[in-house]
């Protein structure tokens, strides 16, 4: 007799503490906790960057739990306080059904909080990091996603965010874009196109957007006597340090803004790694003229770069630098060529040391420091519009130009966070039923 009952067990990548030991085990396939839960069953869950904090014992984290904070899927159970008219909470309350495709930014969040309302989802004082011994990851068959009217997206039912492409757009572009390139975003083109964003909108550089001295870029006031800013003034001079996966969400986003505002520019994206700035001159030269308007954009090493930011800036040095790695001396860099009245965004995982700057450094340069984790939720909508638009960057695996690397069965985890660790190998995507 075959059985109707549902598998009651299945198979997850966990981590053991102290560090490096990456297990696939069998384990339960979780069930609905809480009337705001759903069930999603996984179809792809990638490896990031930001895994390898805890793989490295980095993390300050001591319990297995499962891993993965970048998921895709299918909804196949709900919680019973989804139903067709739910009040006041967030629609997918009222709209999310069995069946439908979800991606999820990589915390959970209320969607319902005064914080999640102004948009700064990533710090929901209810919300957990999937991944965690907090919150069972997304590199398992099925996973428990809370609170999920307020965290996922249906991206069955394309009503339910905004954009700025039509209906029609969205709907073919849902039909047409691969569950992989989807993926991304559940957190590194959200993230990327958060640290460009907050750069090009910082208060620091609006002179350089607006064409008018600081601060009466703030208003519509006629100008005194001011000097005005020259042409040579007004181009945008940006660094991108660091060049993973998130760095060359970064870089797309920021020349997207810049062509898209029509702002002319100079941009040098820079890694020590040969293999990945080989990876950012793939991606640059395949971009279309639409997302790189008029600027110089260059790819170089940490000495040659800083020499460039000199030459370019006669030792000004840039309005922007987006620091995408994540440690100290990546921050050092950054400051080293950002210019007085500069502003560094910071997006990577920090870890234990000290900030590299005294107080004093930063009064003596007037500097603006933005860090921390990327609202995916809140930058869901820029960042699907980006997605659309540049699958010539997005759409592909393993070419010269894609971000993403490969997909593998989770026989292959324990060795993918190995290389992927050590360098050998760029973003990986786990299909957890292959
Ligand atoms: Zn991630
Ligand atoms: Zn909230």
């Amino acid at each position: 007799m075959t059985s109707s009952v549902p598998p009651s067990t299945q198979s997850a990548v966990r981590w053991f503490p102290p560090s490096y030991d990456i297990r696939v085990e069998t384990v339960p396939i979780p069930q609905i906790q809480d009337p705001d839960d759903a069930i999603v069953k996984v179809k792809l869950a990638a490896l990031c960057g930001s895994d390898l904090h805890i793989y490295r014992g980095h993390g300050g984290v001591d319990a297995v739990h499962t891993c993965g904070h970048e998921f895709i899927g299918e909804v196949v159970a709900l919680g019973s306080n989804f139903g067709a008219k739910v009040e006041r909470r967030p629609f997918l309350y009222s709209s999310l059904k069995v069946g439908d495709k979800v991606v999820s930014p990589f915390t959970s969040n209320c969607g319902e909080c005064h914080v999640c309302r102004m948009g700064y989802t990533a710090r929901c004082p209810k919300g957990k990091l999937f991944g965690s011994p907090a919150l069972e990851g997304g590199q398992a068959q099925f996973l428990r996603v809370p609170m999920a009217g307020g965290t996922l997206f249906n991206l069955s039912d394309p009503s339910t965010w905004s954009s700025n492409l039509s209906q029609e757009i969205k709907q073919q572009a849902l039909s047409e874009l691969s569950d992989s390139s989807l993926l991304l975003l559940a957190d590194i083109l959200p993230t990327g196109v958060f640290a460009a964003t907050q750069a090009i909108n910082h208060p620091k550089v609006q002179p350089v957007v607006t064409g008018r001295p600081w601060p009466l870029c703030f208003s519509d006031s006629p100008a005194g006597n001011e000097v005005m800013l020259t042409q040579e003034d007004r181009i945008l001079t940006v660094a991108i340090v660091g060049l993973g996966p998130v760095g060359v969400c970064a870089t797309v986003s920021m020349l997207d803004l810049v062509a898209t505002k029509g702002i002319p520019y100079r941009i040098v994206a820079i890694d020590p790694v040969e293999s990945r700035r080989e990876k950012v001159k793939a991606v640059y030269d395949s971009i279309g003229d639409d997302g790189k308007g008029r600027g110089e954009f260059v790819v170089l090493g940490i000495d040659a770069a800083k020499e460039q930011v000199k030459a370019w800036t006669k030792g000004t040095g840039c309005n922007a630098v987006l620091e995408v790695v994540g440690n100290s001396s990546a921050l050092t860099l950054a400051f080293e060529l950002v210019r007085a009245f500069g502003v560094i965004t910071s997006v990577g995982v920090h870890g234990e040391p000290q900030i590299p700057f005294t107080g004093r450094e930063f009064y003596n340069k007037n500097v603006s420091l933005d860090f921390g984790r990327c609202p995916a939720r809140a930058m869901f909508p820029p960042a699907f519009d980006l997605l659309v638009k540049r699958q010539d960057v997005f759409g592909g695996v393993g070419q010269a130009n894609s971000l993403i690397d490969r997909i593998v069965g989770f026989n292959e985890a324990a060795e993918s966070y190995r290389a992927f660790d050590k360098g050998e190998i760029g973003k990986v995507i786990f299909d957890p039923w292959k």
